[in-house]
């Protein structure tokens, strides 16, 4: 059995007093059989971790560099997180290869990083618009779990979490039916059984990110091979947040 996980990414969002909803979050959760990651900007990632110390909540990164340090203005990299107290880190979300220009190889070696600071790395892949309606999602995902995963050796992705997030989907209201995400998972399910066996495609979570909401997350949860949410705009309040963690 897999166990569930609720990530939040507060993205660009939150100054110090949005610190106050982790210890509702953390309050509301003592013993729930869901793992619950929150991913506030870099600014809170030390406050956050001191804040949580006693609560079930992770805290994680939202992005992290390829390299370790140097010349990158503006960048953090994996051993900084690390040392800020970070166990999660989410690499290849849509808006970094959108704004960022990341790529599918870029992805990889962040992963890479991630993995070999002792953070989870939370691995987005998702479709546009225009490539669901081309038909193209399940060439666009192969390649990029593909390459997002190439070069790294079974031993280090047991801890891998999948977010499978449509891009027309993320802060758009509109969320994937239940079959258009369980389809999408199975096919990143028989991707990652064809690279390393069924045992390992069975125990690795893949969660999907796009519009969940407190009225929408049971529906995705119940299909079998969706493992949990990605979260962006339900994740800043609490109440809802909660809501998505308990569903
Ligand atoms: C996200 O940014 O990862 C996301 C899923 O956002 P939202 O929940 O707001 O669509």
């Amino acid at each position: 059995m897999r166990r569930k996980m609720a990530a939040g990414n507060w993205k660009m969002n939150g100054l110090s007093a949005q610190l106050a909803e982790l210890d509702s979050l953390g309050a509301d959760h003592g013993s729930t059989s869901c793992d619950i990651v929150i991913c506030p900007p870099a600014t809170l990632i030390v406050p956050a971790v001191a804040r949580t110390q006693d609560s079930p909540v992770s805290i994680g990164g939202q992005d992290c560099h390829t390299e370790i340090k140097g010349a990158h203005t503006g960048d953090i990299s994996a051993p900084m997180l690390a040392d800020a107290g970070a166990s999660h880190v989410i690499t290849g979300h849509s808006e970094r290869r959108q704004y960022f220009h990341e790529t599918d190889d870029t992805v990889n070696k962040r992963i890479v990083a991630a993995i070999k600071h002792d953070l989870v790395p939370v691995f987005c892949v998702g479709e546009t618009e225009t490539e669901r309606e081309a038909n193209i999602t399940f060439s666009v995902l192969d390649k990029q779990v593909t390459t997002g995963l190439q070069d790294i050796a079974l031993e280090d992705l047991s801890k891998l979490v999948v977010a499978y997030e449509p891009i027309w989907a993320i802060g758009t209201g509109k969320t994937a039916t239940t079959e258009q995400a369980q389809e999408v998972h199975q096919f990143i399910r028989s991707l990652l059984e064809k690279a390393h066996g069924s045992g390992f495609a069975e125990s690795i979570r893949i969660v999907y990110g796009g519009s969940v909401k407190p009225d929408n997350v049971a529906e995705l949860m119940s299909m079998p091979d969706v493992d949990g949410g990605l979260v962006g705009g339900a994740s800043l309040d609490a109440v809802s947040f909660s809501k998505i963690v308990l569903y």
